[in-house]
């Protein structure tokens, strides 16, 4: 670990001030923020961030999908770049810290840096990458994908929002350029690590009144669709033992699907969706159809969960006699964390006094793409009853300076080798 050079500390004021600022842009009535990506709205707050890049003096590099890297020159050209950042798109009706809060950090390091004027040997970058939620196009962290070559510029250009506008039309309406999608990826040897910060989105902070959260790894999803036939019937005329009832079973694979879950700290599982035919109150559900999302931040564990819950469904459809089909959405593996950014992290909390955990994330963000190229590590910031994609969605500055600080430290102590 290096020391870091003699800095002043985190101006809470400042990052309050950036942070309102860019709640300003997209801010609805009702107190939330929707800024959907590639939006006028989106586009403002690029706008924004630009100016605060310009006044910092970085050298600014916007890519073919959007993506934006602010650069404070190291001393030696021939190290690669130490990247801080994350992206200021929101869902609809999101909060004012989700992504936000980690562009601001980010600035945070490089006023800092600036302000002392430390020279370090590596650049340090301010990144925003475009699109990362997936509310607009069905598809999270497109930015960072195309970044770290993980997506093909073919799939993102097969994309279209509701309103069936294609990706290809939003990108070049926002002055950007579809067409040369290929240039977008960096390669390995062009990035020397990416930190993020944001807010945790969860309870686990809070409720252990630690101030930082550092990331290990990155649970992902495996998610598939159920459905589940039976025989839709009289439900006066149908005595219990003669019927073939789509709804229990469905009811009973959930429950399974919460227990096994509930069987591994790393692991969640979800049905958030449930439709029932003919959905009448006087027949026997025929037919009920569900989603599953589950999630785990260690992989085999994660497969294990994933063969129960698949084994246990076929057993429950045997019991009952109904026929059962699974249609796979998604799977995706848990990404780790690079282990020696989540020792430096750990070791600057600590030099700092300040309280950590290491811990999972159970959301996904860009760091999971950008681990695939360069070493990669989080830090997360307690968020107020973890609520998040609300306007309730709160971190107050003050909490998230021990998180800021963390990330700061430690993208000069990267930068500075
Ligand atoms: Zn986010």
């Amino acid at each position: 670990m290096n020391t870091p050079p003699e800095l002043p500390g985190i101006d809470a004021g400042r990052v309050r001030e950036r942070l309102q600022s860019f709640a300003r842009i997209g801010y609805q009535r009702d107190g939330s923020v929707t800024r959907l990506a590639f939006t006028r709205a989106d586009l403002q707050a690029r706008e924004l961030l630009l100016h605060y890049l310009a006044a910092l003096g970085l050298k600014v590099r916007i890519d073919a999908f959007g993506n934006i890297f602010g650069e404070r020159t190291g001393s030696d050209p021939t190290l690669a770049p130490v990247l801080a950042g994350s992206h200021l798109d929101t869902v609809p009706q999101g909060g004012r810290f989700d992504g936000s809060l980690g562009v601001v950090a980010a600035l945070e390091a490089v006023s800092l840096l600036t302000g002392a004027g430390v020279d370090l040997p590596r650049s340090v970058q301010v990144v925003s990458f475009s699109c990362e939620e997936s509310s607009r196009f069905g598809v999270g962290t497109l930015g960072s994908a195309l970044v770290a070559g993980s997506v093909a510029p073919g799939e993102v250009l097969a994309l279209e929002d509701r309103d069936g506008l294609s990706i290809y039309a939003a990108l070049t309406s926002a002055g950007f350029r579809p067409d040369e999608l290929d240039s977008v990826r960096l390669q390995p040897q062009a990035v020397r690590a990416f930190v993020e910060l944001h807010i945790e989105q969860g309870r686990v902070l809070e409720e252990a009144e630690q101030s930082v959260g550092i990331v290990t790894s990155i649970a992902a999803p495996t998610r598939f669709r159920v459905e589940v036939t039976g025989r839709p019937d009289h439900s006066g005329a149908t005595p219990m033992a003669l019927r073939k009832d789509a709804l229990t079973g469905a009811a009973e694979m959930i429950l399974l699907i919460e227990r096994t879950a509930g069987e591994s700290e790393s692991s969640v599982g979800t049905v958030g969706t449930l439709r029932v035919t003919p959905n009448a109150m006087n027949v026997v559900p025929g037919n009920a159809v569900f989603d599953v999302d589950l999630r785990g931040g260690d992989r085999e564990d994660k497969q294990q969960m994933v063969a129960r819950v698949e084994q246990g469904i076929k057993e429950i459809a045997l019991r009952r006699s109904l026929t059962v089909s699974s249609q796979p959405l998604t799977h995706q593996e848990p990404v780790e964390m690079d282990s020696e950014i989540v020792e430096l992290l750990t070791r600057h909390c600590a030099a700092r006094g300040i309280g950590q955990r290491q811990m999972l994330s159970g959301a996904g963000h860009d760091a999971m793409q950008m681990a695939r190229i360069c070493p990669a590590g989080m830090v997360l910031v307690p968020s107020s009853a973890g609520i998040s994609h609300s306007r309730d969605e709160w971190t107050d500055p003050e909490l998230a300076v021990p998180g800021i600080q963390a990330l700061v430290d430690t993208v000069i102590d990267l930068a500075a080798r």
